[in-house]
């Protein structure tokens, strides 16, 4: 690694700057698009960046700072004292800044601000003489002393308070100036009030910290900066890492910016815009202002904003240069930006810009359109997709039919898409328990904030009775692909009650309600969802297909995968058991079956009875005759997969049915098994006990049934080739690769494999037919993957079952881990859930060996996964590198996997020529 250089503050003001756009990892997200909006001659308040080498040095050396640090600080703060001609702390001309967290990816509401830092009971006073405004330079100054006293003095909410302190004691002000009145604005406190509140917040502080407010600037600031690296370890900063893998050394950056007042009158006010609508993906301008307000009065929600496209009417000017300014950000930054401005006085200024978090079907609209545009390339189009938001747009909407009866008893902002149904939880806590427990949640606040995260994770939508569409719910929500409404003002929500009143009704905690966050609507009760449009048209519903000319979104999807398809080398195939599951992503555009459970085939009626009876014979001949009913039922399974593939190739895997799930463990369950049997309920509890295993998992299972009852798999095998036969002959291609399960020993395989070759040689004799079938084996042992160069003398593929794979290398029970994971990824001992994603490290590694070792014995040996990181965007990307053929993954993951697949290859591609460039 380059040794870091001792440059800790990056100043940008008037045109210039010291960093850029690119500097991301060094300066934050916020820090480098200040940097690059202030070269390219938007109108940006001059500041510094103190760098995120410093958060990582903070940490290391028990929250102190480099010696150079202040020196660097003071000579930023004097560049922008210069350029305004204003000083810290000047009773005359008081310079006054805000302190703002920006790591490297956006982590919106995690972490401290801090606004009007400067303000003391002397700077007030200039501050109020140069606008001529006292209402305005006290309201700035009680809204500092709240913050700081939060923020960095830590007075904030108690265990087993509901209210932040310092609002209790604006409510009681409140209270007292105007009493009998509810939701009383805090624009109605007159200057002597906000005086009286400043006061009143100081004896706060006081009371709660035994401390004095600092009046000094210099202590003030740095206070502020020691508060916001402090806020990058919080318990919300946390979680939030968590859930988007941000890891923790990254550190956020500090930025220090001169102020700018959108509350000095009513030529002044505050937004947040959206170059494009980042909820429907449209290209019209999008987002919202408030008049003389301040933005965090926009982000918290507190009062409902205007949309911009009205500030024409009262301020064209300003109308006019955001428009330019949109313009500017799009062509520049090529992608949909999502910015903040403040307007003072009626000038515009600038201060923050990112790219726009977006729903997945604004993000497909996005791509594909900019494409047309020309803005981008149809490889960026790819990349520009996030391949886990797919999911979004593969999520369900209401029932027609029964959204048509529910009654709709409110009406809020459409911030997060889908249809969610659930029951009511008025706090997050609450929320998460009966999540846990397997409830639908909908999680219902008056607002949300950052403390709430843990809750909106949990629930299935989110609904709050204030707020507007880029408020904090919103915010998260839509990148959490959450279905949210907010600000459906007719909800009355009593915490103390936990009762929801709306039209006359009331809901207790508990009761169902679902939400439309596509179209912000509230329904009472529970309402039936149906599939997305893409489902609809690609697939249907009830035998009812949606015409593709009638839905947007699945013409540019189908745009989207177009691309993929000429992008990608892997293939991707499907995880599927029935012909019904096989079609539906043979529809998504799959390739082909990668795995399908045998087992997985009895679940159905009393299929799993005949399946018993095999699992519980005592002698050959016993297991023969319930083989024999086992048969038809397999035959006509294959027969149904074969005719849906139409030529696509099946891997069908050989029974593997951890004994244990198959088996009566009840009473009362064995007792019906006898009577269906027609046997003793004694005999079926005596082996039942005879069967039982101590770790079922490394027991029975697998090849080794195989090994110990060939006549299984001859029975399998017969059902597979004479259902290829009966399908061949109406004409349809048919591909078995038939696969062997928990193969360790290369001898394993081979003993099934004659038994394959045995059975079918005998079937195309009685049929007279030739079978095009391939034998292969599942590497899911790390035996297997350690002698892979053995195994693959007999296998003609390999499909890596990371599922047991990851189970037998960490030697972590994949049904048991979740008592312990959550703790190990809070702690960071694994980034993320090795069940989910694969662990690169440990069991990439054999698979790595595996691939290498197999194409060594046979360099055309077919390579694929079929365990459910095969579905998982960085798990597929890793196999492409690992050089797969295929992955395989459940139906409606096939969108997400083809996605990530095609982002894989471009970026193969594209390494070199991101080499050679450095
Ligand atoms: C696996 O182990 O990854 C696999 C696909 O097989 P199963 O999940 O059925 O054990
Ligand atoms: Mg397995």
């Amino acid at each position: 690694m380059a040794k870091a250089s001792n440059k800790y503050v990056y100043f940008f003001g008037n045109k210039k700057a010291d960093g850029n756009g690119g500097m991301k990892a060094l300066l934050g997200g916020k820090g480098a698009n200040l940097a690059e909006m202030t070269r390219i001659g938007l109108p940006v308040p001059p500041g510094l960046t103190i760098t995120t080498e410093v958060c990582a040095y903070y940490y290391a050396h028990h929250r102190t700072y480099p010696k150079e640090l202040w020196a660097q600080v003071k000579a930023g703060i004097a560049g922008i004292e210069k350029l305004l001609g204003k000083r810290l702390g000047d009773l005359q001309k008081p310079l006054l800044v805000s302190v703002r967290s920006g790591a490297r990816d956006s982590m919106p509401g995690m972490m401290d601000t801090i606004l009007h830092l400067g303000l003391n009971d002397q700077t007030v006073g200039a501050l109020e003489e140069a606008g001529g405004n006292a209402r305005f330079a006290w309201d700035c100054y009680r809204r500092f002393v709240q913050m700081y006293g939060d923020v960095v003095m830590g007075v904030q909410k108690r265990p087993g308070e509901d209210h932040d302190p310092f609002e209790m004691v604006i409510d009681g002000l409140k209270a007292e100036m105007f009493p009998g009145e509810s939701h009383v604005e805090d624009t109605r406190l007159d200057a002597e009030e906000l005086k009286k509140l400043v006061r009143q917040f100081k004896y706060l502080i006081k009371e709660r910290t035994g401390k004095e407010f600092p009046a000094d600037p210099w202590v003030q600031l740095e206070g502020a900066v020691g508060a916001v690296f402090g806020s990058w370890m919080n318990d919300r900063a946390i979680v939030y890492r968590g859930k988007y893998n941000i890891p923790s050394e990254w550190g956020t950056a500090v930025n220090v910016q001169a102020m700018v007042y959108g509350n000095t009158g009513e030529r002044s006010g505050s937004g947040v815009a959206f170059t494009r609508d980042p909820a429907s993906g449209e290209r019209v301008f999008y987002g919202e202002f408030l008049m003389n307000a301040q933005g965090e009065d926009v982000v918290a929600g507190v009062r409902t904003p205007k949309p911009v496209a009205e500030l024409g009417k009262t301020m064209p000017d300003a109308a006019a240069e955001l428009e330019r300014v949109r313009k500017t950000l799009e062509s520049h930054f090529r992608d949909v930006q999502d910015f903040e401005f403040t307007i003072e006085d009626g000038k515009v200024f600038m201060l923050q810009t990112r790219n726009g978090k977006r729903t997945g079907l604004a993000a497909v609209r996005f791509a594909v359109e900019m494409q047309k545009e020309g803005l981008i390339t149809w490889e960026e189009a790819i990349h520009r997709v996030p391949a886990e938001q797919l999911d979004q747009v593969l999520a369900p909407v209401f029932d027609r039919a029964a959204i048509k009866s529910a009654k709709c008893v409110a009406k809020g902002l459409p911030a997060g898409p889908g249809a969610a149904s659930g029951r009511v939880f008025f706090n997050a806590t609450r929320a998460v328990e009966a999540a846990h427990g397997g409830q639908k949640v909908l999680l219902v606040r008056v607002e949300t904030s950052p403390e709430d995260l843990r809750g909106m994770i949990a629930a299935e939508g989110i609904l709050t009775a204030r707020g507007g569409v880029s408020s904090h719910a919103a915010l998260v929500a839509r990148q959490m692909g959450k279905v949210c409404v907010c600000g459906a003002h007719a909800l009355q929500v009593d915490y103390g009650k936990k009762t929801l009143t709306v039209e006359g009704q009331t809901f207790n905690e508990g009761d169902f309600l679902s939400i439309d966050g596509t179209a912000g609507e509230v329904y009472a009760g529970e309402v039936k969802t149906s599939p997305s449009e893409i489902v609809q048209v690609l697939i249907g519903e009830n035998g009812k297909k949606l015409d593709l000319k009638e839905s947007r979104i699945c013409q540019d999807y189908l745009q989207l995968m177009k691309w993929c398809a000429k992008a990608t080398r892997m293939h991707v195939r499907t995880n599927a058991d029935s012909p019904e599951q096989a079609a539906n992503a043979v529809a998504f555009g799959a390739t082909g079956i990668g795995l399908c459970r045998t087992e997985h085939m009895f679940f159905e009626g009393n299929r799993i009875n005949a399946m018993r009876e095999m699992i519980l014979a005592d002698n050959t001949g016993d297991r023969k005759k319930a083989l024999a009913k086992l048969l038809p039922y397999q035959k006509e399974d294959f027969s149904g997969i074969f005719t849906a593939l139409n030529g696509l190739p099946a891997t069908i895997r050989f029974l593997d049915p951890p004994l244990h799930e198959f088996l009566p463990h009840e009473q009362a369950a064995q007792a019906e098994l006898a009577r269906d049997l027609n046997v003793p309920v004694e005999k079926i509890s005596k082996r039942v006990d005879q069967l039982h295993e101590f770790n079922p998992m490394l027991g029975h299972r697998g090849c080794r049934l195989g090994i110990v009852y060939p006549e299984i798999s001859e029975m399998q095998a017969r059902a597979v080739f004479e259902a290829a036969a009966e399908v061949q002959k109406k004409g349809v291609k048919v591909r078995p690769e038939i696969m062997i399960p928990l193969v360790g020993f290369p001898k394993e395989l081979q003993l099934q494999i004659e038994v394959v070759n045995r059975v079918a040689a005998e079937v195309a004799q009685e049929h007279k037919t030739r079978f095009n079938y391939l034998v292969g084996t599942m590497i899911e042992i790390p035996r297997a993957a350690l002698v892979a160069d053995e195994i693959a003398k007999d296998a003609q593929f390999f499909s890596f079952g990371t599922n047991d794979l990851t189970q037998t290398c960490l030697g972590m029970s994949r049904d048991d881990s979740g008592s312990f994971l959550p703790k190990y990824q809070e702690l960071e001992i694994v980034k993320q859930n090795p069940f989910a994603t694969i662990d690169q490290k440990g069991v990439g590694r054999l698979i790595k060996m595996a691939c290498e070792l197999g194409r060594q014995t046979r360099p055309d040996i077919k390579l694929g996964i079929c365990g459910e990181h095969g579905g998982e965007p960085s798990s597929v990307k890793f196999c492409h590198r690992a050089g797969l053929n295929y992955v395989s993954c459940s139906p409606f993951r096939v969108p997400i996997a083809r996605l990530a697949a095609a982002q894989a290859a471009l970026e193969e591609k594209e390494k070199p020529k991101a080499k050679a460039k450095k």
